[in-house]
Formats: structure tokens, sequence, C-alpha cells
């Protein structure tokens, strides 16, 4: 069985763990991880949600942060404060700096990113195959209005820098529109027998890799199941402030909502399948009036067990709706 995911960082990285758990070895699982957040830092490229699903797949991750490496130290971060150089608010630790210097060397040298991932994933071994959604720099925006005026800011200093405290108003991925998807991207998607929406968020994971053209087209269009799950449980997201940029996009924080938004395959949108939380059970009947077969099941990925029961319910469903 080929089954292949679009996925941001933690939601993303937590399910795919899950996923690797339920299947069979033999099973090959393909990752198409969204580099919309990525940012330059002190002339180093940096992809946080590649390197989160590359930390969490190869057992390098900082378990309770989510994010970064484990046993990290600070000192390099420190050496920069004290010369006054930011941002500050960005962490980057002494062992996660390896990770953008070896990649940045390889980018300078000529590789393009899909081979880049592919080289640091001989370290990592996260028993998948992670490609980047495009070779091509997209950096996701985020207009706003505050005490400064109206402005676009970068994604992560809106996120990060400004805990999403001040009201998305527009979120652009920047370059997404000259993006082509990275090599094995569409076959990927086109060559699957399942295709799998984790609980990533829905516009700034998602949305940044379906921004790319063809990717849409090419979910839309496979010849496989495709099977979401919600991050939204219970009216709000489980972690982080995916309602900001819900809101910046007109989407209710519902776990309705968000199936409604990915759309059913029958009417031109992505999804045959679409799992919400138990204590959304009241939302099943509204998804499937939209034409998108919907199950409630626990959803939150307390540990790798609940994480691996998702993961085969996500499969379930996907044989339900295939027949
Ligand atoms: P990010 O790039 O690190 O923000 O990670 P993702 O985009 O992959 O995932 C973020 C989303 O994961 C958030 O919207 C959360 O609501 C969702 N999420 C985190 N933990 C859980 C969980 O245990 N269950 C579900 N259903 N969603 C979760
Ligand atoms: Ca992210």
């Amino acid at each position: 069985m080929r089954i292949t995911a679009l996925a941001g960082g933690i939601g993303g990285a937590r399910f795919l763990r899950g996923l690797r758990a339920a299947v069979s070895p033999s099973d090959e699982i393909t990752v198409i991880g969204n580099t919309g957040d990525d940012i330059h830092l002190y002339g180093l490229k940096v992809c946080p949600d590649l390197d989160t699903v590359m930390y969490t797949l190869g057992d390098g991750i900082h378990e309770e942060q989510g994010w970064g490496r484990r046993d990290e130290t600070w000192s390099i971060k420190e050496e920069m404060k004290a010369y006054g150089v930011g941002p500050e608010w960005f962490g980057l630790g002494d062992r996660d700096f390896a990770t953008h210097l070896v990649r940045t060397q390889m980018i300078d040298a000529g590789y393009p990113l899909s081979a880049v991932t592919e080289a640091l994933c001989i370290r990592w071994k996260p028993g998948v195959r992670l490609l980047p959604m495009s070779d091509d720099r997209v950096e996701t925006h985020v207009r706003i209005t505050d005490a400064d005026g109206p402005r676009v800011v970068h994604f992560q200093e809106y996120w990060v820098r400004l805990h999403a405290a001040v009201d998305a108003e527009a979120i652009i991925p920047v370059g997404a529109d000259a993006a082509r998807p990275a090599p094995g991207v569409l076959e990927a998607i086109g060559g699957a027998d399942l295709v799998l929406l984790p609980p990533s968020n829905p516009v700034v994971s998602i949305g940044s890799i379906l921004a790319v053209p063809g990717i849409r087209e090419a979910v839309a269009g496979a010849s496989a199941p495709v099977v979401g799950l919600s991050p939204i449980v219970g009216g709000a997201p489980v972690r982080g402030m995916a309602d900001k940029v819900l809101a910046a996009i007109g989407v209710e924080t519902s776990a309705a909502a968000v199936a409604e938004h990915y759309g059913s395959r029958a009417s031109g949108g992505l999804l045959d399948g679409w799992l919400v939380d138990t204590s959304d059970a009241a939302a099943v009947a509204a998804v499937e009036a939209a034409g998108i077969a919907c199950r409630a099941v626990p959803l939150l990925m307390t540990d790798l067990d609940a994480t691996a029961e998702m993961a085969r319910a996500a499969l379930e469903l996907a044989a339900e709706v295939a027949k």
C-alpha cells in the first residue's frame, strides 16, 4: 500500500508517527511537507515544518515542546544576543543550527531543497519519504494592522513573535503562484492508494501546500480515496492558534466548517472522508450533508497508541469510501 500525506509541523508529525505504527512495514508512506513556514535567518535557510517531521519521526524531537531538538543547548543564540544580533524571538538551538548549516551549504552548492531533505533524512531515518512541497521559495506572510499601522509580516513573526495576538487580515503564500511541485510530489499523489490530510493547520500548513499550482488539482483528481482528520476539536484548535488564520480566510473554527472548506470531491473539493472527534459527533450529519463520509472517533494524540488508533480509523474510513 502506498500512502501519501500532506503535513505541516507538530500536528502532522505526531499523526505520522501514529500512522507509521499503524501500517505494516511494507507499506510506503510519502510525506509532502509544508515549506511555507520557511525563513532565512543569519544567512541560513530554516525549514521548521520539514525539520519537525524529520526530528519527530527520527526520534530527535523535543517531545514536550513539539519542535526543535531534544537535549538542546543555546550557546549560539546567547552569543548572537551578546552581539545584539536578533531576532531574539526565534529559537534556534545549537544542535538545530547544524541542520540549517548543512542545508544552506548544500543549497549554496546548487542542490535543490528536495535533494537536501533527502540527504538530511539519511541521518534521521524517518521511515517515510519526506518531500518538500516545492523546491522553489515560498514564504507565507500575514497582513495585520497594529500600532505600526497596516503591514505584512512573515508568518513566523506573526506566530512566534506576536503570538497571533492581533487579527490576521489575510494570509499570503508569497511565491506560491510561481512555484512548481517538487520532483515526485504529483506522482506521489497520483500513484497513491490512499491520500491523507493529517490534523495539520488547514490554512498555513495544508493550505500553503495546496497553494502550489498543481497540488490541489492532483489531490482533487487522485484515483485513491482522500481522507482527512480534523485539527479542530470542540470548536478550538487542540494546540496553536489555527482559529486566527481560519478567521482570516472566513472559515469558522469548527470541525464541520474545516471539512466544508476542503470540500467534497463529489463537487470539485478534496475530501471523500473526514474524521471528527467524538466530542464533535453532532457535526457528523452536517459533514455528510456536504457529501463527505464522516465518522466521530477520539482524535486526541495523547500517546502513540491513541494516535495509531486515529490512523487506523482513517484507513478504515478510506476502505469504506473506496467501495
Ligand atoms: P505546526 O506547523 O507545528 O503548526 O503543525 P501542523 O500544522 O501540522 O498542526 C497544527 C494543528 O495540529 C493545530 O491546528 C492543532 O489543532 C492540531 N493538533 C495538535 N495536536 C492535536 C491533537 O492531539 N489532535 C488533533 N485532532 N489535532 C491536533
Ligand atoms: Ca508550521
